[in-house]
């Protein structure tokens, strides 16, 4: 089947960067993200055009220039703006849906909100194009697991290329001012929501298809996110799952242009303000990115969640120290290439970003292992002492995922108390269920893919594959939340369901359960177990 031309390429690049696929109404749903309502460009000093910063301190708009150090009142400024929304709006009708609407049969239509557009292609008149499409994502449902397809890395010419990454331009690209570089040369970046594979994928085409450099990449990596485990001994553990972020010098991509409207002038005007500014420095590269470990310098401190389930399992239960490990681990042509690297060397390049190494390898890595537990053992000790001073702050308000982990740790103990099973346990929100491999749960996990909201914590247990259900709230509990637990329950019938709240049931939600009591019930038998988390403990209440 010949598809591959601009237009699918582009429609294509939507797919795989932020499309749903719903496969019963022959439909793929592509999210464009306006957070804000209006977005600005840069600041500018007229006198030298440096970037004008905000100092955190003070507050003061001054000068980066350590020469000029002037002090700017906003107003006196000419920055631009753009009215996201609207801009995206206009780009989807007048620009993208035409174009898709090129294609044989298909139609567009377009929905959303003040912060989301979401354009929706209809493929009810070309159903060959459907299923060639499924075929071409792996049959995944959403952007949280589509790959870029072979046919665009294989198949694809400049033309087709091109047209594929400005459709990831369009969707995950981003030219905020504020993500510029130490110097202030400004970055555009690449945002992956929960898609570590499709991140290298997006790196290794740039490279590809390319020879584009990358500045960095923040992948959503413990050691990486959350270096200094703050988010770990904090309120949040793993709040290191962050999006990924591939970051880039914006006025090296000049063959691409944003069919979005304000991406593509904000782009511009990053491109001007660099080549004005910084236009003698080379692009960083991937040599320049590689530095060997082996003087042992900024070794991160061992991090426990790198033992994650929400990591891709390439990655599980390895030590990051730089974020080009990840791309060695994950497969990087771009390193490969500059290093001559195959599957003898590979690991020993991992280890210490060097081909070879001298005998003293062994020695070196014990050394490594060692400075990470040491600074982990340090952490954990500040810590310590720092709960104890603060204990009366803890009991501010918890956010909702702030109770995850709690729920996790109370799940696990209580199935093992009460089941008598070990079982593995995950806050299936933010989990990427494609990395959960242990056998006999792909049809479990293929039914939580339907629903649009998951479950916040489901337990499986390993012995006989049983399933457990936390919806978690911080709110007073209502008929609402009932509802989308009785909702998950009656689909995946759950061993055990349960709605757990930090705080009181609502007067409204006891009146109508006293009335109605059947309203707790997923099944002839089982009913959904309300309960209230304190202090890491549940209490249920007697209903
Ligand atoms: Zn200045």
């Amino acid at each position: 089947m010949d598809y591959l031309n601009k237009e699918f390429s582009y429609l294509l690049g939507l797919a795989v960067s932020k499309g749903r696929i719903v496969q019963e109404s022959m439909s793929i749903y592509i999210d464009f993200k306006h957070k804000f309502e209006y977005i600005q460009g840069i600041k500018v000093c007229p006198n030298d055009n440096s970037l004008i910063t905000e100092s955190r301190k003070t507050g003061n708009f001054t000068c980066k220039n350590e020469d000029c150090k002037k002090i700017f009142n906003l107003d006196e400024l000419n920055i631009k703006k753009w009215d996201q929304v609207e801009s995206t709006k206009k780009s989807l009708l007048e620009i993208i849906a035409p174009l898709i609407e090129s294609l044989d049969g298909l139609k567009t239509s377009l929905i959303g909100n003040s912060q989301v557009s979401i354009l929706k292609v209809d493929f009810t008149n070309n159903k060959k194009m459907f299923s060639y499409m499924l075929e071409l994502l792996n049959y995944e449902k959403t952007f949280k697991n589509t790959r870029i397809p072979d046919l665009i890395i294989d198949e694809g010419n400049e033309e087709t290329n091109i047209e594929f990454f400005n459709a990831v331009l369009d969707t995950i690209g981003y030219f905020n001012s504020g993500n510029h570089y130490t110097n202030g040369r400004m970055r555009g970046y690449i945002q992956i929501v929960d898609n570590l594979k499709l991140t290298n994928d997006i790196d290794n085409f740039l490279y590809s298809a390319f020879n584009l450099p990358v500045q960095t990449i923040r992948w959503s990596h413990p050691n990486i996110v959350d270096g200094n485990l703050k988010y770990y001994f904090g309120t949040s553990r793993e709040g290191w799952a962050k999006e990924n972020q591939i970051k880039f010098f914006p006025e090296f991509y000049k063959i691409f242009t944003p069919k979005i409207i304000h991406k593509n002038e904000m782009m511009e005007e990053q491109i001007k303000f660099n080549e004005n500014k910084y236009l003698h420095q080379k692009s960083n590269s991937y040599e320049k990115r590689i530095s060997p470990l082996k003087n042992l310098n900024n070794i991160a401190a061992k991090h426990p969640e790198e033992n994650s389930i929400k990591l891709d399992k390439e990655l599980r239960g390895r030590h990051i120290d730089r974020e080009w490990q990840i791309g060695v681990v994950l497969g990087s042509p771009r390193i490969y290439d500059l290093y001559d690297l195959n599957d003898d060397n590979k690991e020993i390049f991992f280890e210490t970003g060097e081909v070879t190494f001298d005998n003293s390898y062994e020695t070196f890595l014990y050394k490594k292992k060692s400075i990470s537990e040491n600074k982990f053992k340090e952490l954990e000790e500040k810590n310590k002492n720092k709960v104890k001073t603060n204990s009366k702050k803890t009991s501010s308000k918890l956010l909702e995922v702030e109770t995850y982990y709690p729920l996790q740790v109370w799940l696990k103990n209580h199935i093992k108390e009460n089941h008598n099973s070990d079982s593995l346990v995950f806050d299936s929100s933010t989990t990427n269920l494609n990395n959960i491999d242990f056998e006999g749960i792909d049809e479990i996990i293929e039914e939580f893919d339907d629903f649009d909201i998951k479950p916040d914590v489901v337990g499986i247990t390993y012995n006989n594959k049983n399933i457990f259900l936390i919806e978690s709230k911080v709110t007073k509990l209502s008929l609402e939340d009932l509802s989308q637990t009785i909702g998950y329950s009656k689909v995946i019938q759950p061993t055990e369901a349960f709605l757990i709240s930090t705080e009181e049931i609502s007067s409204n939600l006891l009146f109508l359960l006293d009335v109605y009591p059947e309203v707790l019930k997923y099944n002839a038998t089982q009913k959904v177990k309300i309960g209230k988390l304190a202090s890491n403990e549940v209490k249920f209440y007697d209903l």
